[in-house]
């Protein structure tokens, strides 16, 4: 009924828009409740439910792009579903608002950022450089690193902002014993607010306090929205349930706003970063303003039909599934075939797994199968790198999404930092960590000194290096070293819009002049080649950032015109939003979509994906699940483990591999492994036992195994293989982990079980 009446009110063709979808989908699409949450397993059309109704929204019940909020899980996906929705309507959508809750949140402080008690140029600091910022303040009060590691407070703070708690609101007698922690978070809030440092958790936190505590700010968006849609809500956690909540007018009886969520708790994995599954089932109790309005308050709608994956990768599961406890309980089921069973290869060891895998995907592509339809999925990024030596052996091209994330890498760090500082003198962060680097003579000692002055004046670390220099306080030739790094700044400096020179253009000045790519790229080896190359890369960055644009910046600017602000004051310089982006793009990778190759990625970074052919490496009993989760004795940690199991395996289409070693070496430790749990989880008439390939390996000598896999070096000259075991006189034992050059060149890199990973000259290092 509603459908027809529409269609002759538009007199439009709407087949586009729900033809491809079934009757729970389109009655998803078109919902007429106020408040919709779409309850659904993996591969029902969550994701194209969303896709849809915004362009249903637009085309048929004209709302404009300009009103709608779509909120996705990572800044990929927000590019994707802008890209759908514009193909779906054939009409840009500029000013729409489609990101994370991270990058809204962002673009939201950046354009409000006197509201909301920031300095204009604030910077994001990922979370490498939280825990500097944390250790540097638990040294100053003096507390012992080991008996109190940093990374539990930050934690700590991590888990209070997600909880929307400031230092300010816990009370010190709930502490016992650990009230160090609360004055760690004091001191760590007002650092950051004095250097203009904002971290993940705050960008979330500061835009909640927005709507609470500047009403007029809460009431433009009101008024701009009318409807926000979520993917992924299962992921949630508290601090973003709670700025939709207020942001969808919750506080308002008649309020206009739309909220359409979509999520399946089966999928929940982020509870170890305060996600809440609970959310779900609270949508309908909380999201219930509005009821004067006439509408329907609200409406669940479940989707149970899966198009993603053949029947035998289904049944797996949902009979994985199926051992979970409280669940809110839904079916799926397929009309596609069987199709073909899930093949389980139990390898001898890590290198093992990873030929067998290569092997499968050569076969693939044999046949005529795209590399990019191709995901190998593993529970711990560390598990990456035997999958990747056995792809550049073969000369397979792949792709890694996390695991060594471009923005996180040393060099790529340092030219951030150089970049940071340039822009703003007062990122105490960047100065240490460029301040000696490259090597300009400046010891710690003289580090020291500036750091003591700055706390005691309350200056940042720019301002005391400065005034130690005029006052005579440093020696000669610490004076002269430091006064050369300032210079250097000083010319580098780009915290005004520069009209002479493009971003990259600056870009490329400041590594050039930094002299980066000289001390990263010294020593002429192929790792000192891929540094160098990095460093060009994030020029190639700049440039792609220069071109593209940050597209919520169009759509925040009405907004900001709307609330008579002037525009050039509020929208910052492009560097600062240059900066921006490569910390919240940094969890992302690097990875090319339009290049013809394997991915290669974590499971939690796999979640809303699908691929034709998916390999889950390391199904291990505490590889996968967890060890940390085997040792929750409550059960919820297992319980996650189970739900990510569900998520890697139905990320598959076709096929489905799961692999497991008998033996596994990781962070150079060498240990037996025993099946996960999870496999004895899946019927057994859905699995075929692969057998290894090469039966003749029974009585399996890994060292020799291992040489034969690997052609990095001449394996003639040198009597030492990946993954051996060896004792050096000083560092103890530890097992290599990589082999480069040869002969009197031949390098070794090994992880010492006490001594950390270091490379050493085979010659002289006398390996036992
Ligand atoms: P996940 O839970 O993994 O996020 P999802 O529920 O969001 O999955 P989608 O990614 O939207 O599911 O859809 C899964 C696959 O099924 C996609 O390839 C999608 O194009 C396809 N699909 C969804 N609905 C239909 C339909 N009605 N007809 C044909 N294909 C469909
Ligand atoms: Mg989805």
């Amino acid at each position: 009924m509603m459908l027809k009446l529409t269609v002759v009110k538009n007199n439009m063709d709407i087949s586009q828009i729900i033809d491809p979808l079934n009757k729970a989908q389109r009655q998803a699409v078109c919902s007429e409740a106020q408040n919709t949450l779409v309850l659904a397993g993996a591969g029902s059309g969550k994701t194209r439910v969303l896709v849809h109704r915004i362009a249903w929204l637009a085309q048929i019940e004209n709302v404009s792009p300009y009103s709608i909020m779509a909120v996705t899980f990572t800044n990929k996906a927000a590019g994707e579903m802008r890209f759908r929705i514009e193909n779906l309507l054939k009409t840009p959508l500029r000013n729409m608002w489609v990101g994370t809750f991270h990058g809204l949140a962002h673009r939201l402080l950046r354009a409000h950022w006197m509201d909301a008690k920031l300095v204009e140029n604030f910077q994001i600091i990922d979370s490498d450089d939280q825990l500097r910022l944390i250790k540097r303040i638990m040294k100053e009060m003096g507390i012992d690193e080991k008996q109190h590691p940093p990374r539990e407070t930050q934690w700590f703070i991590n888990d209070c902002k997600d909880n929307g708690h400031r230092a300010e609101h816990l009370n010190p007698q709930e502490f016992h014993g650990r009230e160090f922690m609360l004055d760690v978070y004091f001191r760590y809030e007002e650092l950051c607010q004095r250097t203009g440092l904002v971290d993940f958790a705050e960008l979330l936190l500061r835009a909640h306090e927005l709507w609470l505590k500047q009403p007029h700010v809460l009431k433009h968006y009101q008024q701009r929205f009318s409807h926000i849609l979520v993917d992924e809500f299962q992921d949630t956690n508290t601090i973003q349930y709670a700025w939709l909540k207020v942001l969808s007018g919750n506080n308002l009886p008649d309020t206009h706003i739309n909220t359409f969520v979509v999520g399946d708790d089966d999928q929940s994995i982020y509870g170890w970063r305060g996600a809440k599954i609970e959310h779900i089932r609270d949508f309908s109790r909380d999201f219930n303003a509005g009821a004067s309005t006439g509408k329907k308050v609200s409406e669940t709608i479940k989707l149970e039909q899966n198009y993603r994956s053949t029947g035998n990768i289904l049944e797996a599961a949902n009979s994985v599934i199926a051992n979970n406890s409280d669940r809110l309980g839904k079916e799926l089921w397929t009309d596609d075939s069987e199709g073909e069973l899930l093949q389980v290869y139990k390898a001898f060891n890590e290198i093992d797994e990873a030929n067998y895998v290569a092997s499968q995907i050569e076969k693939w592509v044999d046949n005529g199968g795209k590399r990019s339809d191709i995901a190998i999925l593993y529970r711990s990024n560390a598990q990456s790198q035997p999958h990747e030596y056995e792809l550049v052996k073969r000369g397979i091209p792949y792709r890694v999404y996390g695991g060594l994330r471009f923005y996180e890498r040393a060099e790529v760090k340092d030219a951030l930092a150089y970049i940071r500082l340039a822009t703003n003198r007062q990122d105490d962060a960047a100065f240490e960590r460029i301040i000696n680097t490259p090597t300009r003579g400046i010891g710690q000692r003289t580090v020291d000194i500036i750091r003591d002055a700055a706390k005691n004046n309350q200056q940042f670390l720019w301002q005391s290096a400065q005034e130690l220099i005029e006052s005579k306080q440093l020696s000669a030739r610490a004076a002269t070293a430091v006064q050369k790094f300032i210079d250097l700044m000083d010319e580098l400096d780009c915290s005004t819009q520069s009209d002479e020179m493009s971003l990259s253009e600056q870009v490329t000045h400041i590594i050039e002049m930094s002299l980066l790519k000289e001390f990263h790229g010294k020593d002429n080896s192929e790792r000192a080649q891929a540094k160098t190359e990095n460093l060009d890369e994030l020029i190639n960055a700049v440039k792609r950032f220069d071109d593209e644009g940050d597209p919520l910046l169009e759509a925040v600017k009405e907004s900001i015109q709307e609330m008579g602000n002037n525009d050039d004051e509020v929208l910052t310089n492009p560097m600062s939003e240059f900066l921006a982006h490569a910390a919240l793009e940094a969890g992302e990778g690097q990875a090319d979509e339009w290049e013809e190759c394997v991915q290669l990625m974590s499971l939690h970074s796999a979640k809303g994906l699908e691929f034709e052919l998916v390999f889950l490496s390391g199904v291990e009993q505490g590889l996968f699940p967890h060890k940390n989760a085997l040792q929750d004795y409550v059960g919820g940690k297992l319980e996650e483990e189970r739900r990510l199991c569900y998520v890697g395996i139905t990320r598959a289409r076709q096929q489905l591999h799961l692999t497991h070693a008998e033996n596994r070496t990781m962070y150079g430790r060498s240990e037996m492994a025993y099946p996960s749990q999870f496999l004895s989880e899946i019927p057994a008439d859905l699995i075929s036992q692969v057998r290894a390939v090469n039966n003749n390996i029974s009585s399996f000598n890994s060292s020799s195994y291992n040489k034969s896999s690997f052609s990095a070096y001449d394996e003639n000259e040198a009597d030492i293989a990946i993954g051996q075991r060896v004792t050096h006189k000083k560092f103890g034992e530890g097992t290599v982990i990589d082999i480069e050059g040869s002969g009197a060149r031949a390098r070794v890199q090994v992880s010492f079980d006490y001594n950390g990973t270091r490379w050493l000259m085979l010659s002289v290092a006398n390996l036992i």
